[in-house]
């Protein structure tokens, strides 16, 4: 079976769960993100949610309004309107996955205090625009807008002399299993500027305890990411996830897209054993981000020219967390490549507007992400696939392609 996701977990991350006798851990995993990343200051957090949750504290939102894509990850908004604040949620741009930055122009308003930007799927979002949109609003509104640079997804992305996590305010990183770059859990925040970074300290200092206990509960958690995700167990784990409820109890925490909350250790401080993985896996890091865009670039010249599949974007500077078609008939198409011994994902398939928790704030339809969300078929994209599972997935995709029509 070809999974739909993998960490690359080995030897080195195996190692990190071993005992470390040194203190400073997590400072390491900072220092050494922030160097990786190319900039100047890197935060650590139990997660992303919690990072942003902590952000919109820190710079005094309370109230207010936060402009953000309706195709994201709902644990993005939750940590709005927890942080207090207000989701103004835009729809996403035609032939793409991005929010629309013409409607983030028009939604902006005298309430309007920050904007997150979601390079989603690793594609960097067109900074010049959201610049000069930036300008006219603040000098329309006479107030600061803050800027999240969403990079979850997306890690490096953007022009090598301007990645997108060097734009100003924050960037902010999420690093559970399912990420580019995973330390168990985590989230990080990186700024170029001393003084937020200082201001962000400080409330970080407030905002979270450290729990001794957590380093068991994590280190119990990776191990059985290196049982799941095993080549040999992978098939069994599936099927168990499938057909009973015995695994429910590890992933209900982390999905929690039926309500509006964060879960019961987001106030925990990133474990110093989650560091050491997360320092193992920024060792990886080129290597993994030149294997995504190496077999985007064989999916594309592989699956150009099929029936009824919408191929995405190509876009220079992309790190490709996924790799998204989008097809009409998805169900057929999961149930066809799983007899192929291919799993399928489907990545984001709500739109967060239209999920019931967040009635109360959608004020209007927002048909291409909803058309997204039903669409989008992502392929195993993992650094670690060999050249054969690459050509295994492009000819089954073809294959099903052909069969449709
Ligand atoms: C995963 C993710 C985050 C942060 O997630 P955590 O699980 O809280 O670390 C933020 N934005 C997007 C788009 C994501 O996919």
């Amino acid at each position: 079976m070809i999974p739909r996701l993998r960490p690359t977990l080995g030897l080195k991350e195996a190692l990190a769960l071993l005992p470390s006798f040194r203190e400073d851990d997590v400072e390491r995993f900072e220092r050494t993100f922030a160097q990786t990343l190319g900039v100047d200051c890197a935060l650590a957090y139990p997660y992303g949610r919690s990072a942003l949750w902590s952000f919109l504290r820190a710079v005094g939102l309370h109230g207010d309004e936060v402009i953000l894509p309706t195709y994201t990850c709902t644990v993005v908004a939750h940590a709005i309107v927890l942080s207090g604040n207000v989701p103004r949620f835009v729809d996403i741009e035609r032939g793409g996955f991005l929010a629309d930055l013409d409607q983030v122009e028009a939604q902006i308003t005298s309430r309007t205090r920050a904007i997150v930007v979601t390079h989603l799927f690793g594609y960097p979002a067109d900074l010049e625009r959201l610049t000069a949109i930036l300008a006219r609003a603040e000098e329309a509104h006479g107030h600061q807008i803050w800027v999240v640079q969403d990079c979850a997804h997306s890690f490096g992305c953007g022009r090598p002399d301007r990645p997108v996590q060097r734009a100003p305010d924050v960037a902010l990183f999420g690093l559970n299993a399912s990420k580019l770059v995973t330390s168990i859990f985590g989230g990080v925040l990186t700024t170029e500027d001393p003084h937020l970074a200082e201001r962000l300290r400080r409330w970080r200092s407030v905002d979270f305890h450290r729990n001794p206990l957590k380093g068991l509960r994590r280190a119990a958690y990776a191990a059985a990411l290196f049982v799941a995700f095993d080549r040999r167990a992978y098939r069994g784990v599936k099927w168990l996830q499938d057909h009973t409820s015995l695994l429910d109890g590890a992933t209900r925490a982390y999905h929690l897209d039926g309500e509006i909350r964060l879960p019961p250790d987001y106030r925990e401080e990133l474990a110093p054993i989650e560091a050491r993985v997360g320092l193992a896996q920024l060792e990886r890091y080129p290597w993994m981000v030149a294997r995504r865009r190496e077999i985007a670039a064989r999916y594309r010249a592989g699956l150009s020219d099929l029936p009824g599949v919408e191929l995405p974007p190509e876009v220079e500077g992309a790190t490709y967390s996924h790799y998204v078609l989008r097809v009409a008939d998805r169900p057929r198409w999961i149930m066809e490549a799983r007899r192929a011994g291919i799993e399928l994902g489907t990545v984001i398939d709500y739109s967060v507007a239209e999920l019931p928790a967040y009635a109360r704030y959608r004020d209007r339809p927002l048909p291409r992400a909803q058309a997204a969300a039903e669409q989008a078929l992502n392929l195993p994209i993992h650094p670690s696939l060999g050249v054969d599972q690459v050509e295994a997935v492009i000819s089954c995709i073809r294959g099903i392609a052909t069969r449709g029509t």
